[in-house]
């Protein structure tokens, strides 16, 4: 068997023409400020192409680029100007940041109604609690990948391997909300090989080019590869291996192609949210 691919190119696509449809319906004007800090080239590369899918949507982006060097005061006043500024509806912080700067406290000071990435205390709160405006876009984007199989989460042993704050765990609350039976893995589960074939939806988010190998998987299993890596010779992968996983799966999605450009539609998706809560208030 091998499996169906699940082209997260097409289904982005979607999902933004979707969005500009809806911003040119409405007449809305909106804007996201995207701060970077420093040159991490990767961190361009993200900020690049969530700028192009803001063209692509109809939505002002303003991009801050600031110098390594920036100290927390300055990147703090920088959040606290857009966090008052009306053209701005929605404020992401670029991570990772340089080591003198603390992430935490940088993300708590956007405002709850602006933190599009959803990254704050209070948003993921509210995601636990399972009444949230925001979703954290790399997890709902892995959530609309799986819709777009046609496969119903409920009442399936979902293994999601990776517990991180913006991934794994975010991840496995999504899951348990469409009645999943969510299993978390990390770097201290034992017998973890075991565990992944009992999934019938597996989500690798783990960081590590050839993770997952086509033994771990559950044939029929609809496998989500979150991980975005560099292999040996320099080329982008995920995190599982995907020829064999492809032999096991009934879906998967690819890296390149499959998750990365869910996420950046789904903070397209986030930002237009932001303007609706902000403008209801
Ligand atoms: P992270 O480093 O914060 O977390 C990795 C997780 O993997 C940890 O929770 C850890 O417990 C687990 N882990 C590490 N070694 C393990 C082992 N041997 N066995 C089991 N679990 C183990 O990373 P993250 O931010 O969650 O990102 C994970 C991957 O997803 C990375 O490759 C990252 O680049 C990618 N990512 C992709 C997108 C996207 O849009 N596609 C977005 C965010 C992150």
């Amino acid at each position: 068997m091998a499996a169906q691919i699940i082209d997260g190119k097409a289904v982005s696509a979607k999902v933004k023409e979707e969005i500009r449809q809806e911003i040119e319906r409405d007449k809305l004007e909106i804007g996201l400020a995207v701060v970077i800090v420093g040159d991490d080239p990767a961190s361009r590369v993200y900020v690049n192409n969530k700028k192009k899918a803001c063209e692509v949507c109809g939505i002002k982006s303003y991009e801050y680029a600031l110098p390594a060097e920036t100290t927390e005061a300055q990147l703090m006043e920088l959040i606290d100007t857009l966090n008052d500024d009306d053209k701005v509806n929605g404020i992401l912080v670029q991570l990772p940041l340089p080591k003198h700067l603390n992430e935490e406290a940088v993300i708590a000071r956007i405002s709850p109604l602006k933190d599009v990435d959803a990254f704050s205390a209070s948003n993921v709160g509210k995601i636990m609690i399972g009444n949230y405006a925001f979703l954290p876009c790399t997890p709902a984007g892995c959530i609309e990948l799986i819709h777009s199989t046609g496969i119903d989460v409920s009442g399936k042993e979902c293994v999601v391997i990776g517990r991180s704050n913006i991934v794994g765990k975010p991840m496995a609350m999504l899951l348990l909300h469409e009645n999943g039976t969510v299993t978390v893995c990390h770097s201290r589960t034992k017998n973890l090989a075991e565990v992944c074939r009992r999934a019938d939806i597996l989500v690798a988010a783990v960081g590590r080019p050839g993770f997952v190998t086509g033994d771990m998987v559950k044939p029929g299993a609809v496998v989500i590869d979150v991980g975005i890596n560099r292999n040996a010779d320099g080329k982008l992968c995920g995190d599982c291996v995907f020829d064999e996983c492809a032999k096991k799966a009934s879906w998967i999605t690819p890296v390149p192609g499959g998750v990365g450009p869910m996420t950046i539609a789904m903070l397209m998706k986030n930002t237009v949210m932001a303007k609706r809560i902000q403008t209801a208030k």
